[in-house]
């Protein structure tokens, strides 16, 4: 067996670098996985060896083994010059933001963002005196109209939290970067198994490793990683911020991480299995899942990504009311109702879109709900939603 440290290649698939990156079986005596360092102090054998740079380990809050081997990993995955870890995705969109924005900033930030995001830029960056300007998800490349001489840094997520809507990634980076502004992706929906940010000219790429990096809802941690050029301020603001995520819950990250892509898998194929079930409902009027022809980012979402997850939104026609959208959530047993998703289990919120958009005018007369679709048999699954559409709508 070789034990060599598995070099990074560029021609490696995304399922091998899964396997081996960011784990070196030679320096921990053969063993397959890093071990779980708990640590503070570092002790030296010597001051010559406390010197700056002297030393690979300083201290527990610089970085472990077990935090290397998490960042080495997701790197690798992602493509970045490197990666810093977060305490959780909210964590690591705030690490992202504070390590390229400064007062007097423009920042635009796209309408269909993550709701804590928003609550960030309102708050926090406000403070600070940073001018966060929401934008449409539709303007792709148009969203030069909106550069000012401040604009610093353009957030972008895609899908758009709760509703769906596709960006054109590659067109909105290339306009930032004739301004040099930094680019900001929240892409916790595909993750870089199903699209890399940097290979399109993001700057920062953000995962909520929470959902499907750790697969299995018992972690909460987030990643940024970063591009060459966005890498020395990511390194410089995690490390002002003090940030460390303790060694159990990395470690498990890291063990979700191995089976991130078969579980991706199987979600997309079960969640585009119910979606299509709901599609030919009555009471059903549209699906919000890119993956599906009848999407408007489909087009967006085939150019780009190569899968999907198993996250999606469906409306119901009009005449279902509040009442019965909730007494359809009510209804369904298999399904929890819980906040989060990217866990093995299928889970349900209602979507409430008021208060949460101000660039976009979302049609609030529709009741709709979002599905995490999990690894459950799909007949199990679309057997729920037909009782609890049956109980609710009859
Ligand atoms: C859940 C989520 C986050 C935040 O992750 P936490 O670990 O819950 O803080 C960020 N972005 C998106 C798109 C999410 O769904």
């Amino acid at each position: 067996m070789n034990m060599s440290k598995n070099a990074p290649t560029t021609d490696q698939k995304t399922d091998t670098r899964l396997t081996h990156a960011g784990r070196d079986p030679a320096s921990f005596h053969g063993f397959v996985n890093p071990p779980v360092v708990h640590a503070s102090t570092v002790l030296f054998p010597d001051t010559a060896s406390m010197a700056p740079g002297a030393s690979r380990y300083v201290y527990g809050r610089r970085g472990t083994p077990t935090t290397e081997a998490l960042e080495d990993a997701v790197s690798e995955l992602e493509g970045a010059a490197g990666t810093k870890l977060a305490t959780s995705g909210l964590n690591a969109i705030t690490l992202a933001c504070l390590s390229c924005l400064k007062a007097g900033d423009h920042f635009l930030v796209v309408d269909t963002a993550y709701g804590p995001t928003r609550h960030l830029c309102e708050t926090l960056l406000a403070r600070l005196r940073v001018e966060t300007e929401y934008y449409d998800p539709t303007l792709n490349g148009d969203i030069r109209r909106l550069f000012r001489d401040t604009t610093a840094a353009v957030f972008t997520e895609a899908p758009g939290s709760l509703s769906f809507e596709m960006q054109d990634i590659p067109a909105v980076a290339a306009a930032a970067r004739e301004i040099g502004a930094m680019v900001l992706m929240d892409n916790t929906w595909a993750t870089p198994v199903y699209f890399r940010p940097l290979d399109h000219g993001v700057d920062l790429s953000i995962q909520a490793g929470t959902k499907y990096i750790v697969g299995h809802s018992d972690v909460m941690i987030g990643t940024v990683a970063a591009s060459e050029r966005a890498w020395p301020q990511l390194q410089d603001t995690h490390g002002a911020m003090g940030l460390h995520v303790g060694p159990d819950d990395v470690y498990l990250a890291l063990r979700g991480l191995r089976t991130l892509s078969v579980r991706l898998e199987r979600h997309a194929s079960n969640a585009l299995a119910v979606a299509d079930w709901l599609a030919e409902r009555p009471q059903v009027a549209a699906i919000r899942y890119p993956a599906r022809a009848d999407d408007p980012g489909h087009a967006l979402w085939k150019r780009d990504f190569s899968g999907a997850s198993g996250l999606f939104a469906f409306d119901f026609v009009p005449s279902v009311t509040k009442a019965q959208a909730l007494a359809f959530l009510d209804a369904l047993k298999l399904f929890g109702l819980g906040y989060s998703w990217g866990g093995f289990e299928s889970l349900a919120i209602p979507v409430r879109l008021q208060g949460i958009r101000t660039a976009t005018a979302p049609d609030n007369t529709r009741q709709s709900v979002r599905l995490h679709i999990g690894l459950e048999d799909p007949r199990d699954i679309i057997a729920d939603l037909a009782q609890a559409l049956e109980t609710a709508l009859g």
